[in-house]
């Protein structure tokens, strides 16, 4: 991870709420988080037979309901609906359509996604002619309304921490700055033939473009945070950002070369898209809080269920298990949920695992927009994503410095939390504005703290696993992961005890 040589340490200094908040004392039923219990859990949501826990497939639905049936076990009371766990929601995906789209050059058919693969979701009827522009360094060639065809250059991106494995990041992200060119330069379309790399990544770039784009209709942010919309990170595996008027762009296997290179053959591309909703689900319960008042009022721990699916093979491997991601804060809710009903709050404990978070954060969007109780009712949100990679003794908070805080209260007691608990060294970068990675935007407390509920996001950050297939249950450090637990745990625990509900902060705005 390269961010770990410019780790800053976070020294926060304790103001006077957590003084006042460290009178709620550490309980006992901590000590039933046990590590073993973490691991048992991770190893089976995280498994194979799982098979990645995609969002829109049975794969979600298997392991929403093993998680149900865990919370179920547990203790816990039903929140969805009709006396079950589940919340329903529909999913809007658009992708392009093998039916009705063709692509004929030289009067050949290509077959769309095996001969030829778009690139981006960008739909509509291009009739022209070929020029061949090398790798489309040469800025001299005239590719005015043609169907300009260039060869692959791959970025050198292997710096960059982000989704995939480099090699795919490499070939997804030339594709973009060469078509961008080219469609500056006013190409009708564009056709990048791949170099080996490109060809070793073809199938992937098929499989995760062919895809498309989700978005939740009806949820409770009309404008998704830069970078999610409706595809979430790495979910629509697009990822191009084209002027509106963009043409196609296709993607040809390194062997149409010999054909794809020769000027002024006739081009037909039609590229339909469809639209269509394929549900996904909340999963949600609760235990009673103890005070006949306080129970009214929610800490609520948070969790996405979903991950990648099946993709693309990284060395024979093509199940994309998703155990950091987010499986860790899954079954360290499920911890939390057997201390909790051994030894009940006073408020009461919400417990949410949110589907389709890798497809934009939709079911957090989904239940902001219809909770199953007040959104005023909530004290606040704690949610984990990716809790068990990483240096063991640091690990990151976000939503506690501006403009990203918006509860110094909930913060002052997340830090005695910790304090108690894990004792993370606290890496500050990943929480500001500046972050190359945006990383504060990308899970699921922000569409309950734009709605301003006091929010805090724990994370122990990214790493070369992050969304591939590599992301397994024998990678995470159990023993981090049971203190990440124990902090998410006592935080809670504070919130739902104290005598105040953390208060929202006056002026609370996010950047974007
Ligand atoms: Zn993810």
């Amino acid at each position: 991870m390269r961010f770990r040589s410019v780790l800053i340490s976070c020294v926060v200094t304790l103001g006077a709420e957590a003084q006042a908040q460290s009178v709620v004392p550490t309980p006992s039923a901590m000590q039933t988080i046990r590590e073993q219990d973490l691991r048992t859990d991770l190893f089976a949501m995280a498994g194979d037979a799982m098979r990645g826990r995609e969002a829109g497939t049975l794969d979600e639905m298997r392991a929403s309901i093993w998680t149900a049936e865990q919370l179920r076990k547990i203790g816990l009371a039903p929140m969805g609906e009709e006396g079950t766990f589940f919340q329903w929601f529909n999913m809007r995906r658009t992708r392009l359509s093998t039916t009705g789209s063709s692509v004929r050059i030289g009067g050949k058919p290509f077959a769309l996604w095996t001969d030829i693969a778009p690139a981006s979701n960008t739909a509509g009827d291009v009739v022209g002619t070929t020029v061949f522009a090398g790798d489309g360094s040469d800025s001299t060639i005239d590719v005015r309304g043609r169907v300009a065809v260039v060869t692959l250059r791959p970025t050198s991106q292997g710096t960059r921490t982000t989704t995939n494995t480099p090699e795919y990041r490499a070939v997804r992200q030339g594709i973009t700055m060469q078509s961008g060119a080219l469609t500056r330069r006013g190409a009708a379309a564009v056709i990048i033939v791949a170099d080996s790399i490109g060809e070793m990544m073809f199938e992937a770039v098929a499989k995760l473009q062919s895809r498309g784009a989700y978005t939740v209709i009806g949820g409770a942010n009309r404008f998704a945070p830069a970078g999610r919309g409706g595809g979430g990170r790495g979910g629509r595996g697009g990822g191009a950002t084209q002027a509106p008027q963009a043409g196609p762009i296709l993607f040809a296997h390194r062997s149409a070369l010999e054909q794809l290179r020769q000027d002024g053959q006739g081009v037909e591309i039609h590229l339909r898209s469809e639209s269509f909703d394929a549900p996904s689900v909340n999963i949600i319960g609760v235990v009673r809080g103890t005070d006949p008042v306080l129970r009214n009022e929610y800490v609520v721990f948070s969790s996405h269920q979903d991950h990648d699916g099946v993709r693309y093979a990284v060395a024979g491997d093509s199940i994309w298990n998703g155990a950091d991601d987010n499986g860790s804060t899954s079954v360290a809710l499920l911890a939390i949920a057997r201390a909790w009903v051994k030894q009940p709050s006073k408020r009461s404990a919400l417990f949410i695992y949110h589907g389709a978070e890798e497809r934009g954060l939709l079911g957090s969007l989904w239940h902001a927009a219809h909770p199953v109780v007040p959104l005023a009712s909530m004290a606040a949100v704690l949610n984990g994503d990716m809790i068990g990679r990483n240096h063991p003794d640091t690990a990151s908070l976000l939503g506690i410095q501006p403009p990203h805080r918006n509860s110094a209260a909930l913060v002052a007691m997340a830090l005695d939390a910790n304090n108690r608990t894990g004792k993370f060294v606290l890496d500050s970068l990943w929480d500001r504005p500046t972050h190359t990675e945006g990383w504060y935007f990308r899970s699921d407390h922000v569409p309950y703290a734009r709605l301003n509920v006091p929010a805090l996001f724990f994370s122990t950050n990214l790493h070369d696993d992050y969304h591939t297939p590599r992301d397994n249950p024998d990678r995470i450090d159990y023993a981090k992961l049971t203190r990440m637990t124990k902090w998410m745990y006592l935080t809670g625990w504070i919130v739902a005890n104290a005598k105040e509900r953390p208060a929202i902060d006056a002026g609370f705005q996010l950047e974007r």
